[in-house]
């Protein structure tokens, strides 16, 4: 490492510059990495749409006009030969420019291509011709008064000088990732030929990145007394007599996911782990079977859903599991009358219930447990932060499972946080297939009607999503009542059709639910109050008026109402609007993919915040788009944490050592 000043070329205003971006040093400054990168490559116009981004290259036909909107604003004319082509190019604020462009001058422009209109909006205009092999361009995030080009020369000059680097990286898992040489990958970023080795380079460094920062995390872990939990002694072949009383065989992914939990359980360790899997992958017996291994530890166990109804389907679920056991079993809402609150209260505090499941009310200040072992909270992403740490306090030392169907923002940054393991289910039950989705328009409601009645002539049984966005909302009610009216008339004589919406009582709702359930009600219109968990494996369409007014995931949720059994399964989306976004949903059916696309669509939100926080500032890995990479380092740290000469080499400790303050 040299002085910045040392630098030939680099002066004291330089300098300061850099500093507001945070370079510092000459290390600083070749590590200061490209956030992206223009591939420059002449584009064939004959084979580019309206709108596409374009490159071409030609000579200056004839003297651009300029034309002066104000003292500041002007517009530039002129047309442009490609050698095939004769476009007109226009370009704002650049008449400056004009003496130079003489006809016959070559040049080379970046914009949109206006194809009706035969014009390229020009963004950029470079002189001479575009070179023959195509060429990756990094683009610096930088600060007024100095250029991404600039900044690039003087990483350049800073690569000239004499530069050292250290490997982290244990060799074994360079071979088994095929990483390259870090110094010739920070090389290779800032002036890449070809994608490959781009690719290669930036793997290699953000793997490094990522590597040592679940390191960290992990090495604070294993060194933080407080996170001693409760030991049980459980035999194994009890959980697996359990499963074989199953009217279904577990899949992999479960059986693997309660075997990690098994794991946690047995082990005085405090368990902090995310089950993740999609919509109908099978979660709950997951929980359950978590809930039975505490029980047989000699431990209460408490399970968390985010609404009533989905409380009660997890208490009658569990009851049903449970109905030759000796274990009881409570259920704990919010709309309990006084007086059964107050049993179910004592019960808990002295012992006499074994499993309790509940909304929120499982948190408030006047449940006590007598000891309570393993806190499960299912769809977690509904839960606040203060609800779910408030509930972690409940025990003494409980352990603790969170379930959610997709990976969200909060997730990253929980996973980066690090305090989390994470079990993925990925494979669906046998024999499930995917749901098939359509995207039609309101005009279409004669053919939506006609595939409704197709499923309710097959006696499946269908849900339909009214177009609601606030519940609170009076005109909602009429919506929903307009469309029951609709949905009367067309199937009234048919079939049975019922209401559902979240602000009935309690009674009101489960008897609904229960109708549904055995299947005395074909058609359930609801709010998204059924967005979360709902289990009903006879019901095989769901139709979602008014989709646009809906993000991808929660749409995603909805549709995973359905296609939870061998039956095929159906999704009708109808909207008049944004077709573009929605149709993600009829190609797909990765609720990953689908939340990535609704985050990407709707910001980082959370996760940028995240990220600006100092301890998550990469400087080249991005947790959302390496979410894989970082998962492989998570567990490739875990196991290089516990290698004592690895954690005790002076590089490494130094790193280890700087890390006191994170957590
Ligand atoms: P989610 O992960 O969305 O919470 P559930 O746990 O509600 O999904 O499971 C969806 C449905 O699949 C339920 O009806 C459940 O009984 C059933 N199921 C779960 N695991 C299996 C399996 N291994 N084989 C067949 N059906 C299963
Ligand atoms: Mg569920």
């Amino acid at each position: 490492m040299i002085e910045l000043a040392k630098i030939k070329g680099i002066g004291p205003k330089t300098i300061d510059l850099f500093n507001k971006l945070g370079i510092t040093t000459s290390d600083a400054l070749i590590s200061y990495y490209p956030y992206r990168y223009n591939f420059i490559k002449r584009s064939d116009l004959s084979m580019s749409n309206q709108n596409d981004d374009v490159i071409v290259d030609g000579v200056v036909e004839n003297n651009p006009s300029v034309y002066h909107f104000n003292r500041r604003m002007d517009k530039m004319s002129f047309r442009i030969n490609t050698g095939s082509m004769l476009l007109n190019a226009v370009i704002y604020n650049r008449g400056f420019l004009k003496s130079k462009l003489k006809p016959n001058t070559m040049i080379t422009i970046f914009g949109k291509y206006d194809k009706l209109h035969n014009t390229i909006i020009t963004s950029e205009l470079r002189f001479g011709p575009l070179p023959e092999v195509e060429v990756i361009e990094p683009v610096y995030h930088t600060t007024y008064g100095l250029s991404s080009h600039q900044l690039k020369n003087y990483i350049d000059l800073g690569l000239k000088e004499q530069w050292q680097t250290i490997n982290y990286i244990p060799n074994e898992l360079v071979d088994k990732y095929n990483l390259q040489n870090k110094t010739e990958s920070i090389k290779v970023v800032h002036n890449p030929i070809d994608a490959n080795q781009l690719k290669l380079a930036q793997t290699t460094l953000k793997y490094e990145e990522l590597f040592l920062f679940m390191l960290k995390i992990n090495y604070l872990k294993a060194n933080n007394p407080d996170k001693l939990g409760l030991p049980r002694d459980v035999d194994y072949k009890l959980v697996q007599t359990f499963i074989k009383t199953l009217p279904f065989e577990l899949t992999t992914d479960q059986l693997s996911s309660i075997k990690d939990i098994y794991s946690d359980l047995v082990y005085p360790k405090r368990m902090n782990r995310l089950l993740q899997g999609d919509v109908g992958s099978g979660k709950t017996i997951v929980a359950i079977i978590s809930l039975y291994i505490n029980f047989l530890g000699g431990y209460q166990g408490a399970l968390m859903a985010p609404t009533d109804i989905l409380a009660n389907q997890h208490y009658n679920n569990i009851k049903e599991i449970f109905k030759d056991y000796s274990i009881r079993v409570g259920l704990l809402t919010g709309k309990l009358k006084a007086a059964e609150k107050r049993v179910l209260i004592d019960q808990l505090k002295n012992g006499e219930i074994d499993i309790i499941i509940g909304t929120h009310a499982l948190i408030s200040d006047d449940v006590i447990y007598k000891n309570l072992g393993l806190v499960i909270t299912d769809e977690q992403h509904r839960f606040g932060v203060s609800q779910r740490s408030n509930l972690k306090n409940k025990g003494h030392m409980p352990d603790i499972l969170y379930m959610s169907a997709t990976p969200i923002p909060r997730t990253y940054a929980l996973t980066l946080y690090g305090d989390m393991d994470i079990s993925n289910i990925k494979t669906m039950p046998k024999g499930r297939k995917d749901i098939l989705t359509y995207l039609k328009k309101t005009t279409d409601i004669t053919e939506i009607l006609a595939m409704m009645y197709q499923e309710l002539q097959s006696k499946h049984q269908v849900y339909v999503i009214a177009p609601l966005i606030e519940e609170s909302d009076k005109i909602d009610l009429e919506n929903i009542q307009d469309l029951e009216g609709k949905m009367q008339k067309a199937f009234g004589k048919l079939y049975k059709i019922a209401v559902l919406h979240g602000r009935m009582d309690n009674t009101e709702k489960e008897d609904i639910m229960t109708k549904f359930k055995h299947n005395e009600i074909n058609i359930l219109i609801s709010t998204t109050v059924i967005e979360v968990g709902i289990d009903v494996p006879n019901a095989t369409m769901i139709v979602i008026f008014d989709s646009f007014r809906f993000g991808l995931s929660t749409i995603h949720q909805l549709r995973g109402r359905v296609g939870r059994s061998e039956l095929q399964s159906y999704c009708i989306l109808i909207s008049d609007k944004e077709a573009e976004r929605l149709n993600i949903l009829t190609v797909t059916n990765d609720g990953f993919k689908i939340s990535e696309e609704d985050f990407r669509l709707r910001g980082s939100g959370d996760l940028f915040g995240v990220r600006q926080s100092g301890d998550m500032s990469f400087q080249i890995a991005d947790i959302r788009q390496d979410f894989s990479l970082l998962l492989k380092a998570k567990e490739d740290s875990e196991t290089y944490v516990n290698n004592q000469a690895y954690i005790n080499s002076p590089t490494i400790k130094k790193i280890l050592q700087q890390s006191n303050n994170l957590d």
